[in-house]
């Protein structure tokens, strides 16, 4: 039976990308009748966390994407988090290493620059490549002596590697390109190539759907399951996601975040229609359908190559018409009430009102920037006394990039961010505020913007920063 997965890694805020690609393996496994995982990549410990995993399931939740095993809803085939999966992966490695397919190597990151820029020199390939292999006194010596090491895969030095893609045909990479692969890291942890291709052996994964980024990893797994003699799942790689301007949709452009377009108070059902029409169409060209609809209908070579286009304006007008269109005004009051005129967003905002107002109808015009998506603002609400035009500029263009950087999203990173750049920039707190409390709350008379910003989340104060500079 047909088994697809998507293994995001924990590291960052959910990414609409992970949601189109999860939907493209959940559209293929239900119309074979097969199975959907999701499997957890959280190999990178000093990345990985808790909480961005916790978003990421409720976030494909959201958008209405099930998976049948994972490690909330467990399975026949888990852990599905490879951190507890960490004691097999050395030993697979061990086993490629017996067999020739690998070797220890103890090179600093230095000797391999230096190692580098000596075969440039010469003319030669620059790679990192099998040469690099000790002999077995050697090696046996260092690791007797505890000398850290990793294990890398061998990888042939030239000649072409062909790489079957459901949508592309054989597609050709040149192995000259391709380094000695780390397979397991000092630390003793496996990178995302050995435990990709050993988890999706093991969890009886046929078909590997997954972004066009991973295209030039394909000969190196390939290899791999070859060196371990298993079966090769079919591989298919979806065209990346782009902005507007055909750049690859980032989040230095666009907001990337699954948890934006829930704060913007699209409606899931609309967000997974739109990605359903990233790269593909429905028989009948119809612009709005349901999963359902989509499963009935899905043929994955309909995918068309081209570069598809994650607009959020049309995201807008299609979204407009799934409101029109599918709530009648009972669930128009039951879906507002789940978006953010619920209990648990009003109790957030009682500490921030409650000195503020002396009547209930003053906590409107206090938090209705709470609400909002981009704020109507003009250039002379930023006017102040102390602060020339190109430094409040200069202060929304430092907030922002320093903003894009953070990846601990809680008051009191932003405010350490805020106030190392107030310093660095000579400023008192007070004025370098100011223009990020009118870009944030559309008023400089607002409660603490570090608390607005912590409440409204990343992807919407980074897009109010950047409304706020155009
Ligand atoms: P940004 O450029 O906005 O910082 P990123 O490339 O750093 O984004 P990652 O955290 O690397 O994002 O990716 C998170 C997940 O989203 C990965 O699974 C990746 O495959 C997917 N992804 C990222 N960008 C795209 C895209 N343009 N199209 C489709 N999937 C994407
Ligand atoms: N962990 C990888 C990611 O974050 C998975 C890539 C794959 O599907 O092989 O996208």
């Amino acid at each position: 039976t047909v088994r697809t997965r998507i293994a995001p890694s924990p590291t960052g805020d959910p990414h609409v990308g992970t949601a189109y690609v999860a939907l493209f393996n959940l559209c293929f496994a239900r119309q074979h009748g097969g199975q959907f995982i999701l499997r957890i990549e959280d190999t990178d410990q000093a990345r990985s966390t808790a909480e961005s995993e916790q978003d990421i399931l409720n976030a494909l939740s959201w958008l209405g994407l099930a998976w049948d095993e994972g490690p909330d809803v467990g399975g026949e085939y888990g852990p599905y988090r490879q951190s507890e999966r960490k004691a097999d992966y050395a030993a697979y490695a061990e086993e490629l290493v017996r067999k020739g397919h690998a070797f220890y190597c103890f090179r600093t990151p230095e000797e391999l620059d230096a190692i580098r820029e000596h075969r440039k020199a010469a003319g030669l390939n620059p790679g990192i490549k099998g040469d690099l292999a000790l002999p077995d006194d050697e090696v046996k010596r260092r690791l007797d002596a505890g000398e850290p090491y990793v294990i890398r895969m061998k990888v042939p030095d030239e000649g072409v590697c062909e790489i079957d893609d459901m949508l592309r045909g054989t597609v050709e990479i040149d192995w000259a390109q391709v380094d000695c692969q780390v397979l397991l890291k000092s630390d003793g942890m496996p990178t995302y190539h050995l435990a990709n291709v050993v988890d999706d052996h093991r969890m009886g994964i046929t078909h590997v759907i997954r972004g066009e980024e991973w295209i030039n990893s394909a000969p190196k797994h390939q290899l791999l399951y070859q060196y371990f003699e298993w079966d090769m799942p079919t591989l298919c790689h979806l065209p990346l996601l782009r902005n507007p301007d055909k750049s690859k949709l980032s989040k230095r452009k666009n907001p990337t975040s699954i948890n934006f377009y829930e704060r913007m108070g699209f409606l899931p059902e609309a967000v997974l229609n739109y990605l359903g029409r990233m790269g593909w169409s429905m028989p009948d060209d119809r612009e709005k359908f349901t999963l359902d609809d989509m499963i009935k209908h899905f043929d994955i070579q309909r995918i068309s190559l081209g570069g598809p286009v994650f607009d959020v304006e049309k995201l807008r007008w299609l979204n407009g018409q799934w409101m029109r269109e599918d709530l009648d005004d009972e669930a128009f009051v039951r879906r507002i009430q789940d978006w953010w005129f619920n209990r648990e967003a009003l109790q957030a905002l009682v500490p921030h009102v409650r000195g503020r107002a002396d009547v209930f109808s003053d906590v409107a015009p206090l938090a209705g920037f709470m609400f909002s998506g981009m704020l109507d603002v003009a250039p002379e609400d930023f006017q102040h006394k102390k602060l020339e035009e190109g430094q409040v500029k200069r202060i929304l263009q430092f907030a922002l990039w320093t903003l894009e950087a953070q990846r601990h999203w809680s008051k009191d990173t932003i405010f350490a961010d805020v106030k190392g750049l107030s310093k660095a920039m000579g400023l008192k707190m007070g004025e370098f505020m100011f223009p990020i409390f009118v870009a944030i709350a559309g008023t400089p008379n607002s409660w603490s913007v570090m608390d607005s910003m912590a409440l409204l989340g990343p992807d919407m104060t980074r897009a109010r920063l950047r409304h706020a500079l155009h």
